[in-house]
């Protein structure tokens, strides 16, 4: 069968939640996904390197690249800037590959904007999931203060609704294989004759 267009899967959520875990994990699996480097004026970490962790950037080099439209979303994250290169992501999927971003929520608030038709697939941190828990089957003294601090939290993961798929990290490989489902999945509901 064939499908013309790539999918564009989005991986966001939560700072801290275990994003970049999730995706080198799922990228250490045998995949067929294109992942987009994204652009950061942050400083490169030990380790790291141009081209295959980021493209780095500085301030006015990222800002030249916003005001010529190159990028699909960028946000500022802890006063860095971050963008997802808009030709790469375009022309990868018009090759009929897909491709996958690893960003931030306000980022991806963006691109849903943009590419509505994407899949948006929200990672959520199983602390707050417990959160939950102890919320729905009450039983606790503090209801009323684990309430609050739900409140506190979901400002964070407010806009989680947008998402097509909530994911779990309770364990790095669950919530891979999970995730690996939802991109079959998708091909599926795709797949015409
Ligand atoms: P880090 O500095 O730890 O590599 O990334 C910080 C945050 O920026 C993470 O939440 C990561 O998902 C997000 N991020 C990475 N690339 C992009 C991007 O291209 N756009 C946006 N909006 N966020 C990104």
């Amino acid at each position: 069968m064939i499908e013309e267009k790539g999918i564009l899967f989005i991986l966001s959520g939560p700072s801290g939640v275990g994003k970049g875990t999730v995706r080198k994990e799922l990228f250490d699996r045998k995949t067929d996904l294109k992942y987009s480097i994204s652009m950061t004026t942050r400083d490169m970490r030990p380790g790291e390197q141009n081209g295959i962790d980021y493209f780095y950037k500085s301030n006015e080099e990222f800002e030249s690249l916003i005001e010529q439209n190159k990028l699909l979303e960028y946000a500022k994250f802890v006063n860095n800037y971050y963008g997802t290169p808009r030709e790469y992501v375009e022309q990868t999927l018009a090759d009929g590959y897909d491709v996958f971003l690893e960003i931030e929520v306000q980022g991806a608030l963006q691109v849903k904007e943009n590419f509505p038709e994407g899949v948006f697939i929200f990672l959520f941190p199983p602390s707050l999931e417990e959160l939950k828990n102890r919320i729905v089957n009450r039983g606790t003294e503090s209801e009323e203060l684990i309430l609050n601090r739900l409140k506190e939290a979901r400002k964070e993961i407010e806009l989680m609704d947008a998402y097509d798929y909530v994911v779990v990290n309770d364990d790095v490989d669950n919530a891979v294989t999970k995730i690996q489902s939802i991109i079959q999945s998708e091909h599926c509901k795709r797949e015409r004759i």
